[in-house]
């Protein structure tokens, strides 16, 4: 992947950087709840104060109907919280290219900061509009991108505003591009992929990209299911998609033909219904009841798992092993969060929205050597597709 240039180094003393935040966050009551996302850019944020600029922060939050101003999505409570975190004064603008976010950003001194307003108030910031990415541009003199979870999308705050000033990647989002990117490019082998969460299609560029590049791919989650039925057995009433039952043979051939070890659930956790209380048991993936379904994977598939991971250089993983939000089904999951948690001669690297929340409910976040803010964006990085977001930084 051809290098993209980083803030680092760049003399932004008195200038104006505009810079695109992923600050969408969840807000109960004008408060944020989780600040992780806010958190992620302070590293940026931090060193443009202190290299004097006058830093001008823009994002979305939620998804606004793009007719102008929604309570329920404005930005105020971030902007809040990042007052709360950074040594910096934050000061807040009730619009994006409007006359109060030029005032307010004609008012900065060097090295303070002012919030935007949700860009996507603005039906032209998803539409990636010209005239909204000049707007934009004036309001900067250079431009700083550091919103990796919306670097999938060619929007105006992401991909047509890099082309008006001179664009530079934040300290997040050159993080996430290296690590992923490396992680594609040069592995230390041998390199094993954990995938799973719900379903096959979600991630069949995902699961094709890795037997491409991986030495194992273990498979759990929903998922696995519709390659138990490529492999002709029966799954009961698991999560299964027919129409991808003969790709997932093919995905299976094809990861033979290379040489690439692709582990399937040899026994699974299965219950008489979708819920905490259903009655459940532990059976073979080969004998699975035709009234039950697997919401997980058995003990002998955790301890094979396990044993894989542990002989991983590179480990990543996506998709939790089983229905994990129920306490009767997050065994698989936990199990395979520790053994790559414990796995200490790897590079370890955690993506999905999922599969983080599942690393931080079993409180394991600190064990991994990475974790990508990405969601969406990690997961179309990881299948080698063009990021606009961050081809326009090269
Ligand atoms: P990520 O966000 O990490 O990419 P996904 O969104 O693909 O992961 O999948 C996560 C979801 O998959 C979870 O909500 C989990 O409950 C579900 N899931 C995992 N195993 C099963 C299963 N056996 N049956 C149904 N859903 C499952
Ligand atoms: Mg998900």
């Amino acid at each position: 992947m051809a290098d993209i240039k980083t803030i680092e180094g760049v003399d932004v003393a008195g200038k104006r950087v505009l810079v695109r935040v992923d600050f969408n966050v969840p807000i109960k009551d004008g408060v944020v709840t989780d600040d992780t996302r806010i958190r992620a850019a302070l590293p940026t944020i931090e060193y443009l104060v202190k290299g004097g600029a006058k830093v001008v922060l823009m994002s979305h939050l939620g998804r606004p109907a793009g007719e102008g101003f929604e309570e329920k999505f404005t930005l105020a409570p971030a902007a809040a919280r990042l007052g709360e975190l950074v040594d910096a004064p934050v000061a807040f603008a009730a619009d994006t290219v409007g006359d109060d976010a030029k005032a307010k950003i004609a008012a900065l001194s060097d090295g303070e900061i002012v919030v935007l307003e949700n860009l996507r108030f603005d039906k032209r910031e998803k539409k990636n509009d010209p005239e909204f990415c000049k707007m934009l541009a004036e309001l900067g003199d250079v431009y700083v991108n550091d919103a990796f979870g919306t670097a999938h999308r060619a929007h105006a705050s992401t991909a047509g505003v890099a082309a008006l000033l001179p664009a530079y990647a934040g300290f997040l989002l050159a993080g996430e591009v290296k690590t992923l990117g490396g992680m594609l490019d040069d592995p230390k082998r041998p390199f094993v992929a954990i995938l799973g969460g719900s379903k096959v299609s979600d991630k069949v560029g995902v699961i094709d990209a890795l037997i491409d590049k991986a030495d194992t791919i273990i498979i759990g989650g929903g998922m696995c299911f519709t390659f138990l039925l490529a492999q002709g057995y029966e799954v009961g009433t698991s999560l299964k998609e027919e129409d991808w039952v003969e790709r997932a043979g093919e995905m299976l051939k094809k990861a033979e033909e290379r040489g690439v070890k692709m582990l399937l659930p040899t026994d699974v956790v299965v219950a008489d219904k979708f819920a905490e209380d259903a009655n459940t048991a532990t059976c073979a993936a080969d004998s699975m009841p035709s009234d039950m379904m697997g919401l997980d994977i058995g003990p002998e598939t955790e301890a094979a798992y396990a044993a894989a991971i542990a002989e991983g250089k590179t480990v990543f993983w996506n998709g939790p092993m089983g229905v994990f939000e129920m306490k009767a089904f997050e065994h698989g999951t936990k199990a395979v969060a520790e053994a790559v948690a414990a796995n200490k001669e790897a590079a370890t690297i955690i993506g999905g929205g999922d599969s983080v929340a599942a690393v931080n409910k079993f409180d394991l976040a600190s064990e991994m050597t990475f974790i990508s803010t990405g969601g969406g964006a990690s997961m179309e990085l990881v299948e080698g597709k063009p990021l606009p977001g961050v081809e326009a930084l090269r």
